[in-house]
């Protein structure tokens, strides 16, 4: 969200006149956007800051005006405290706030002090922001909902990212519309509880994921739509049904379950218990048996005992994901679980992360050899390292190669996989291949 969210910033921008540069050295303005979902991100964020804070007196030695934006979570959260340790920076502004980047900026150049931005506003920014003028390529992120109304014992979104909100549903397809007119063919849906979508519809009613990318599918050029990320009890059976009669929709989902023990989902808050999640995923293998799952574990929350994490354990012998996001629990502020008294020991979080990022890894892997023989679709986006090659994604996001003519780039055909390596697969491209 925060690489759709500063994609959204440059486009703010660049009706002022701005455009990216690769080179901190040479940006008018450093903007830092930052994530608070797990520790240090603070201290990241300062030290990050100090290197800003180098290029921006060396630059203004040379009599070119910098300013320094911090964007994102741990502005909203640490606003205050960003400009008494760092009050070189300019600009402070939260993840619903920066639609009003531009004005900002230029209160910023003209006077001295910093313009702090965080408070949650009326308007929604989204009603702000311009349609976008460039895409990066053939792939995209498309904000469609944010903010979350589930308080997890852990998690800060609800306190940064705000209320669950869900964007009208006609500004989700002329945002796709564009995204496609400019090349795009694959779009990632993105919200903090992306299957919890309700957004208002042009015909008055209330939409849900299903009935938008019913609509999203209609879109000429999009072939791939993916949602991120899914919380299990928003998980309907209509949802699990359009796996089954939708072809843009990937057959991969991610579907966070944090831990495989009743007793710490309960802690946690997270309102379903490992029966439910088996349920879930044993429909949706039979809606759409080559589906893959990915999903998210956090290892040591406060009470998690040895029995807790076996269960973890299980819960991922069982089910195998193709790909999955493991963290070490980390006390956030403001959290119920940060006050528990029973805060598991560091070692003893390493020693349980370490065991199950083993074993994910070697399903990861496992998955990707499986791959080896079949023949899959593949959107070319990118021309290849090695002459002559192309590069793009398969429909489970694995990054694939084959030997092809760069015409193909921007078209989706059919490889059949012969080499599997750490980060990637290779394959050839089928004769009677089918484009989009
Ligand atoms: N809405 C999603 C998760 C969004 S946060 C869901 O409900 O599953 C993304 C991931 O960050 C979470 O799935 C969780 O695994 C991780 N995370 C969030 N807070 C954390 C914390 N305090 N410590 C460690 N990991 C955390
Ligand atoms: Fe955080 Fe997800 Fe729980 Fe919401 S549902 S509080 S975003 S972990």
């Amino acid at each position: 969200m925060n690489v759709y969210d500063s994609n959204r910033m440059v486009d703010l921008l660049r009706p002022l006149g701005y455009k990216v540069t690769d080179e901190a050295e040479k940006a008018d303005v450093l903007i830092l956007n930052t994530c608070h979902i797990r520790d240090k991100a603070t201290e990241k964020v300062f030290s990050e800051l100090g290197r800003l804070r180098q290029i921006k007196e060396y630059r203004e030695k040379q009599g070119q005006p910098t300013l320094i934006a911090v964007a994102g979570c741990v502005a909203q959260a640490e606003g205050k405290i960003i400009v008494q340790r760092a009050p070189y920076v300019d600009v402070v502004l939260g993840p619903q706030t920066y639609h009003r980047l531009p004005k900002m900026i230029l209160e910023a150049a003209r006077k001295s002090g910093n313009v702090i931005e965080t408070d949650f506003p009326t308007e929604s920014k989204f009603d702000f922001l311009p349609a976008p003028e460039k895409a990066q390529g053939h792939t995209a992120f498309l904000t469609i909902q944010e903010g979350c109304d589930k308080f997890c014992s852990f998690c800060v979104v609800p306190y940064t990212r705000g209320a669950e909100e869900s964007r009208p549903v006609q500004a989700i397809i002329d945002e796709a519309t564009r995204l496609c007119e400019l090349g795009v063919k694959d779009i990632s849906l993105l919200g903090q509880n992306v299957n919890a979508y309700h957004g208002q519809g042009p015909d008055g009613n209330i939409w849900d994921l299903v009935k938008l990318a019913e609509k999203l599918s209609t879109i000429p050029g999009l072939s791939r739509i993916r949602y991120t990320t899914s919380h299990p009890n928003d998980m309907s059976d209509a949802l699990i049904a359009a796996h089954r009669d939708l072809p843009t929709l990937m057959p991969f989902l991610h579907l966070p379950v944090q831990s495989g023990s009743d007793r710490v989902l309960k802690a946690m808050n997270r309102g379903h218990t490992v029966k439910e999640y088996y349920e879930i995923i044993d429909k949706l293998k039979k809606a759409r048996p080559d589906i893959a799952l990915s999903s998210d574990f956090i290892i040591g929350h406060p009470g998690e005992s040895i029995e807790d994490f076996k269960a973890t354990m299980k819960l991922v012998h069982d089910i195998t994901f193709a790909q999955a996001f493991s963290f070490k629990y980390s006390p956030r502020p403001g959290t119920s679980a940060a006050i528990s008294a029973n805060q598991v020991a560091e070692p003893e979080k390493d020693a349980r992360l370490q065991e199950l990022q083993a074993v994910l890894k070697d399903q990861l892997t496992q998955f990707n050899h499986e791959m080896i023989g079949r023949k899959i679709p593949v959107l070319f986006t990118h021309k290849g390292r090695k002459e002559g090659q192309i590069g793009g994604k398969s429909p489970y996001l694995q990054a694939v190669h084959a030997q092809g003519d760069e015409s193909l780039i921007g078209q989706e055909h059919m490889v059949e996989i012969d080499e599997c390596m750490t980060f990637s697969l290779s394959g050839s491209l089928v004769k009677e291949s089918t484009s989009h």
